[in-house]
């Protein structure tokens, strides 16, 4: 189920001797994105955002009621700071980890059947997709995602929004915040885009959505 590929994406994170989230391990070396993601942009967004927002997010949780629960739980169980920072550390472990230095260009099985038959293909899929992250004003997430009969959609959200909140299954995540594409890109953020497509490996995403 999809559903269970949701609650098993932190499990890796958390201890059960404290009950605190721990950074998870970028799945490749710092460098290995380049020249498409520095090192220098993960040394911050990695180490420096996505840390933050673990720091933060267990804080927040310590003698609450959401200590020791899954993150996907906090995320879709709370709101304000605590939504922020938990719906944050989600989002940027499942970013870091659609990426690959060597990654398949091409969706395959039901994930290319789905996108053909709503998209009328990959291409068409991906202009969609990058409409929507330069249209997307200010800080946040453009993503495709399936609902729990495999329907595709594509989801805007601001800020640290995020589908699961909606019931659905996240796919894929673009990071539209500038501290995603600004070291590498300034201002451009149709080349942080571009970049993100260089290294978005779709064997990832066809598995995230085969686990439906
Ligand atoms: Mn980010």
């Amino acid at each position: 189920m999809l559903l269970l590929i949701n609650i098993l994406q932190f499990v890796m994170i958390t201890t059960s001797t404290t009950n605190q989230f721990e950074l998870p391990p970028l799945p490749y070396d710092i460098a290995a994105l380049e020249p498409h993601i520095s090192e220098q942009t993960l040394r911050y967004h990695h180490g420096k955002h996505l840390a933050a927002y673990v720091k933060r997010l267990n804080e927040l949780i310590i003698g609450t009621r959401f200590e020791g629960m899954p993150l996907e739980e906090i995320v879709c169980q709370s709101d304000g700071t605590l939504f922020n920072n938990a719906a944050q550390a989600w989002t940027h472990k499942f970013y870091f980890d659609q990426f690959s230095p060597r990654p398949t260009t091409q969706p395959s099985g039901a994930l290319k059947e789905a996108i053909d038959e709503h998209y009328g293909g990959i291409e068409q899929l991906k202009e969609s997709l990058n409409s929507e992250a330069l249209a997307l004003f200010g800080s946040g997430w453009v993503w495709l995602a399936a609902d729990d009969d495999g329907n595709l959609s594509i989801v805007s959200t601001a800020n640290a929004g995020t589908p699961l909140t909606e019931g659905l299954h996240p796919l894929l995540a673009i990071d539209v915040w500038e501290h995603a594409y600004y070291i590498d890109h300034r201002n451009a953020r149709a080349g942080g885009i571009k970049s993100f497509w260089a290294v978005l490996d779709w064997d990832i995403i066809s598995q995230r959505y085969n686990n439906q």
